[in-house]
C-alpha cells in the first residue's frame, strides 16, 4: 500500500493538505505536531502509508530505520541531544492517526512509566 485517500498524514505527504514541515527525505516527511506536548513534538513519518509502525517495519525495514535516523537529525536541527520516541501502536494506547507516525518529543523534562 503506499496511500489511502481517506488519511490525514497521506495528504500531508501529498501537500493535499499543510503541515509545518521540517524534514524532507526520500522516504520519510518531519512536520510539527499541532497539538504540541513538549517545546519540540515533531512526527516523522513514512510517504508510504501503512497502518502501524509494526507493518511499516515489516514493509519496508531500511525506511523504518531511517526513521530513527530522522528522528535523531531533527532533534540535532533544533538543540537537543536528549528526546524521546513514540510509536503509538493500536487505538487502546491513543493511537488516533493510523499512518505510521514517530512522535519525536524533547525540550521539558519527562517521567517514566508515561502516563
Ligand atoms: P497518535 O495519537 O499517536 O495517533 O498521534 C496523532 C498525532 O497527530 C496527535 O499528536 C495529533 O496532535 C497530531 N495531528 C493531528 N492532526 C494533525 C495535523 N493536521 N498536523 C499535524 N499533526 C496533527
Ligand atoms: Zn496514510
Amino acid at each position: 500500500m503506499t496511500a489511502d485517500p481517506d488519511c490525514l498524514f497521506c495528504k500531508i505527504v501529498a501537500g493535499d493538505i499543510p503541515g509545518d514541515i521540517v524534514h524532507t527525505g526520500e522516504r520519510t516527511l518531519a512536520f510539527r505536531d499541532i497539538n504540541p506536548q513538549a517545546p519540540l513534538h515533531v512526527l516523522v513519518v513514512p510517504r508510504d502509508h501503512e497502518p502501524n509502525a509494526a507493518a511499516s517495519a515489516h514493509a519496508d525495514p531500511e525506511m523504518f530505520a531511517e526513521i530513527a535516523t530522522t528522528a535523531r537529525a531533527v532533534a540535532t536541527a533544533e538543540g537537543y541531544d536528549d528526546y524521546r520516541l513514540v510509536f503509538n501502536t493500536g487505538a487502546g494506547v491513543g493511537q488516533t492517526v493510523f499512518h505510521t507516525h514517530c512522535h519525536v518529543l524533547a525540550g521539558r523534562p519527562m517521567t517514566w512509566p508515561p502516563g
